[in-house]
């Protein structure tokens, strides 16, 4: 299905799918027709079909060859770079970005029997993704406090780390990503209180712009009892050994 370069060939015979549209466009066009915002960060995988995954790595792997055209690579003589267009269309679709394509995990969540009242944090939980400005990578770590009450339920620990890389799985914005886990968090537990604090290098920082290998950008979510008790912010954030 790859395109070689230099053949500016029929992306729309290579994408037919007997109708002529591509499957993107279908895509797009049931979003739209749902209203449902299709952002970098947004997961669409309630609007594609089973096999359009499949046919949306065809189309992304010809548009990657006419990138790479483009960009004056002879993917026909370049033996590294003669599938490179499939590898980058495969890594952003089903690696990387998988979050924005798949369903979220599930997550059985159970009653607190023991009525855990405690202060509870999970951490650090490694979380890597890119940022929606270059698809740089952004990789760092994550603290998660809880503040349960007897009608929270409980989720196993690895299902926070399962969360979050479902999230973190799609190009994101460092600020929105946070929000995004403490809503999907909040709504699978609803907790008295919920304090995530991400802190991540982003190498659009360090491969490019400023070249700085050792900025970090820190950045926090607190909601219920940790926005109103400054002690218990306090004791969580004295908790989480930062620093790495
Ligand atoms: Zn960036």
């Amino acid at each position: 299905m790859l395109m070689k370069s230099g053949t500016p060939m029929s992306n729309s015979e290579q994408l037919d799918d007997g109708e002529g549209t591509p499957v993107s466009v279908k895509i797009r066009e049931r979003l739209k027709a749902a209203r449902h915002r299709f952002h970098s960060n947004d997961n669409i995988a309630d609007f594609i079909e089973p096999g359009e995954l499949e046919k949306l790595l065809d189309e992304v792997t010809v548009k990657m060859q006419g990138v790479l055209d483009a960009m004056v690579i002879d993917t026909e003589n370049d033996h590294n770079t003669g599938d490179t267009a499939r590898r980058v269309a495969k890594m952003y679709l089903k690696e990387v970005f998988n979050g924005r394509y798949v369903k979220g995990p599930s997550v059985t969540e159970f009653p607190n029997a023991e009525h855990l009242n405690e202060l509870m944090i999970v951490g650090p939980i490694t979380v890597r993704s890119a940022c929606s400005h270059h698809f740089c990578p952004v990789i760092g770590k994550i603290w998660i406090g809880v503040m349960p009450n007897e009608h929270t339920n409980v989720i196993g620990l690895s299902k926070y780390a399962r969360l979050a890389e479902w999230i973190m799985g799609r190009p994101q914005i460092q600020e929105e990503a946070v929000v995004q886990l403490a809503d999907l968090i909040q709504e699978k537990t609803q907790p008295d209180g919920l304090a995530i604090v991400m802190e991540a290098s982003h190498y659009c920082m360090a491969w490019r712009g400023v070249k700085d290998m050792d900025s970090k950008m820190i950045n926090s979510v607190m909601r219920g009892v940790f926005l109103k008790d400054p002690n218990l912010r306090r004791e969580f954030l004295s908790l989480i050994p930062r620093k790495s």
